[in-house]
């Protein structure tokens, strides 16, 4: 490729609302261009970028036995009616209509209609086990999309569904997705964690999440240096409990009536102590995830600070809770606080919740079943860092650093995550409700079991980004860089030689299969150094007519404080 043809499109400055070194980098290196809330443009540098994460994916993906396919970016929503999840989901899935005013959903993901495709054409155990997967354009209307590609609303995801005859079947293929995955994340050549995750009221311990480390993931990852152990915050336990639990809070004399429900002081009928700032303190279901996984026993404790009013609530910044923020069980919130006022017992919608300002908290009769979509996003995303911890919610934390491993082995440590794939095993949570059923050896009808496995594809990039990048610019790993090896020469408008020899030595590397640019847009050194550091393309090599003389190029990595010298004969041989 010659830097003349291709589209280079560098900038000197970040733009303001870029507020991590990816997105920053990403901008300035002219990778995505944004064009609305959460929505980017892949530029075709980064684009090539995109193209190596499938092209990795893809092979292990096939090399596991699963079977490409392409389903549907816009999907009827009567699929989504048959397991709930029109209902269910709140409004991070779009939905949209036809000019016949039929209802349509742009798709997070494809449980549905792989599910579809699977009670058609799988009908006898003989064809079982099956893995489906396809690399699709994802939408969802994130609350906060940030980060650029990291969290947007449209984005690439790889995911692929198994069907298997039984669990047990269904549990191995769930680990021959884990195996894929962990071969995956070894060639993108990026630091990271498989770590347990929650799976939900089905999965079993059959959850996780593939969390790649950096210092500004959304996530915590707890693990044991000393031992195997590792997981998720929300999914993490130590082997004692960490310290003693705080006094329980004044408990509610009677449970009020659902409907009527004004708590006078919340911050008093929670016994947290708010600080001023933080006007109102809302209990918040779990149960319904965006992925609609089915409602579950926890209940989910959101601080919230600002004004807020039904459709958008701000959450507000409580200290300290990011890194190990973890969900009280409803079994742990009525032990410690009494039945919240509204509280309606088992989990049904999802309804929002209304918050009033400072020392009346009103809300709704079905409180506690809002703020779940914004529950899961949240916590541990938002709470910022400048007021000082509160104690007793510090305290619903599942562990903090230096607990005795679960295993026994040693203490845990906590790092921040980036989640750039999850496999998840569903049993019959989608082919129940969609009747997706085969026949046995005895001709019976029996339901398939699922597993899901998701690699977010554009977040990948800036994980990456997150964890290889210096003063100058963008690290690229060698697996996933746009260009492997740029050629620059010096004075190539001046210089036949130079001009010949970097032609010479382009033509070679692309002959070999090396991802080669050339840059002959004729810059000045400096600013030609510039954009390429900026890029991060990892492997440089500068030709001048001064080394020519001497017979010699010079090479130099993207991590290397210096150039070599390297005979030109062997620049070949040096770059492999
Ligand atoms: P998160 O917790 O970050 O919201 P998720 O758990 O909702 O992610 P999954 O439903 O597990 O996401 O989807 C599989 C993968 O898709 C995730 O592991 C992540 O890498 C990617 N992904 C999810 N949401 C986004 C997004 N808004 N932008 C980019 N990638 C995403
Ligand atoms: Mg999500
Ligand atoms: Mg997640
Ligand atoms: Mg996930």
């Amino acid at each position: 490729m010659k830097a003349s043809q291709f589209l280079i499109s560098t900038l000197k400055e970040a733009p303001a609302d870029a507020e991590v070194v990816s997105h920053q980098l990403m901008m300035r290196a002219g990778m995505v261009k944004k064009l609305g809330a959460g929505i980017y443009t892949w530029m075709p540098m980064g684009l090539r970028v995109v193209r190596k994460i499938e092209a990795i994916v893809r092979e292990e993906m096939n090399r596991a036995g699963a079977v490409e396919l392409l389903m549907p970016v816009v999907q009827p929503a009567e699929f989504w009616q048959e397991t709930g999840r029109w209902s269910k989901m709140g409004p991070e899935l779009m939905r949209v209509k036809d000019r016949h005013e039929r209802d349509f959903i742009i798709q997070p993901t494809s449980e549905e209609v792989v599910t579809d495709v699977a009670r058609q054409e799988l009908r006898s155990y003989k064809q079982l086990p099956k893995n489906l997967y396809h690399i699709q354009t994802k939408f969802r209307d994130e609350r906060r999309p940030r980060f650029g590609v990291m969290r947007s609303r449209e984005f690439i995801m790889k995911d692929a569904y198994s069907f298997d005859r039984d669990a047990a079947s269904s549990k191995a293929s769930y680990q021959a997705m884990a195996r894929a995955y962990r071969a995956i994340f070894d060639r993108f050549g990026l630091r990271y964690r498989a770590v347990a995750a929650d799976s939900g009221a089905i999965g079993g311990d059959l959850s996780e999440e593939f969390q790649v480390i950096a210092a500004t993931g959304e996530d915590a990852v707890v693990y044991c240096p000393e031992s195997e152990y590792a997981a998720n915050m929300e999914k993490a336990e130590a082997r004692a409990p960490a310290g003693p639990r705080p006094a329980p809070a004044q408990r509610m004399e009677k449970t009020p009536t659902p409907g009527k429900s004004t708590c006078p002081d919340v911050a008093q009928f929670l016994g947290i102590p708010l600080q001023r700032t933080v006007k109102s303190l809302v209990l918040a279901t779990d149960g319904v995830d965006d992925n609609g996984r089915p409602p579950g026993t926890q209940v989910w404790l959101l601080l919230l600070r600002g004004d807020h009013d039904m459709n958008e609530i701000k959450v507000g910044k409580v200290p300290g809770l990011d890194a190990g923020f973890r969900f009280a069980t409803n079994a742990e919130i009525v032990d410690r606080f009494g039945t919240p006022p509204g509280y309606l017992g088992p989990i049904g919608t999802r309804k929002p919740v209304r918050v009033v300002a400072d020392r009346e908290v009103a809300v709704m009769a079905d409180w506690v079943c809002g703020a779940n979509a914004e529950g899961y996003h949240l916590t541990g995303v938002n709470w910022g860092r400048d007021l000082p911890e509160p104690d007793a919610v510090a305290d619903l934390r599942n562990v903090v650093e230096g607990d005795p491993s679960p295993d026994g082995e040693g203490r845990l440590v906590i790092e921040r995550g980036i989640e750039v794939g999850h496999v998840f095993y569903l049993g019959t949570k989608y082919s129940a409700p969609m009747e997706a059923s085969f026949l046995d050896e005895n001709g019976k009808p029996q339901l398939m079991e699922m597993g899901c496995y998701g690699i977010g594809i554009t977040r990948l990039p800036a994980a990456a980004i997150e964890q290889n990048n210096d003063a100058r610019g963008i690290i690229w790993p060698d697996a996933i860089a746009p260009f492997t090896v740029v050629v620059c020469p010096i004075g190539m408008d001046r210089s036949a030689e130079v001009r010949a020899a970097a032609e010479k030595l382009h033509d070679e590397l692309a002959a070999a299969g090396v991802d080669v640019m050339l840059d002959d847009r004729g810059e000045r050194p400096g600013a030609m150094f510039a954009d390429w550091e900026l890029i991060g393309v990892p492997h440089r090599v500068v030709i001048s007519d001064r080394g020519l003389k001497e017979g010699q190029l010079e090479y130099q990595h993207r991590r290397d404080a210096a150039a070599t010298k390297v005979p030109a004969g062997e620049v070949m041989a040096f770059l492999r």
